[in-house]
């Protein structure tokens, strides 16, 4: 197994109820180290680019809203396998398949605002952790 990076999202969901530092100590717990992180606000046309590969979908102006109706926190992960670690770490999609204990089953409310986001594969993780961070802000 590889030592991977990340991207990892604290949705706007989250940050409102108090839960980032629950939901960082289920990461820790897993063996995934936040090498970078912090706190933004993003517009509208920010949020819309980031979700980009998802314009066509139905719920894309949904989608695009709630990521910019409130701070989210977003966070480079990094460990042995670190994009399907987080994805196990994270759950599924929907919260009401997600497995017990993962993020979503514990606090995510719907299938849209639910949570966190995780990159899918390495080349997006490379994609999506240069979209938010440059090499400097990166402390292993
Ligand atoms: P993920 O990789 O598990 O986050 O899931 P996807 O890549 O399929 O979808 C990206 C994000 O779009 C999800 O995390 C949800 O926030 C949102 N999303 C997916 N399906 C729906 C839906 O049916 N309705 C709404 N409102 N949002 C959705």
């Amino acid at each position: 197994m590889a030592v991977e990076r990340t991207l990892s999202i604290i949705k706007p969901d989250a940050t409102k109820r108090n839960l980032t530092g629950k939901i960082n100590q289920k990461f820790e717990d897993a063996g995934l180290r936040i090498v970078a992180q912090k706190r933004i606000h993003l517009t509208p046309e920010q949020a819309g680019k980031f979700y980009e590969v998802h314009k066509d979908r139905p719920f894309f102006a949904e989608l695009r809203d709630f990521m910019a109706s409130g701070p989210v926190v977003v966070q480079v992960l990094e460990g042995e396998n670190a994009i399907t670690k987080n994805r196990e770490v994270m759950g599924a999609t929907n919260p009401a398949d997600a497995a017990p204990g993962t993020i979503r089953k514990e606090f995510a409310t719907s299938v849209g605002e639910n949570s966190v986001h995780g990159s899918d594969a390495p080349e997006t993780a490379r994609e999506e952790i240069a979209f938010f961070f440059s090499g400097l802000e990166l402390v292993g």
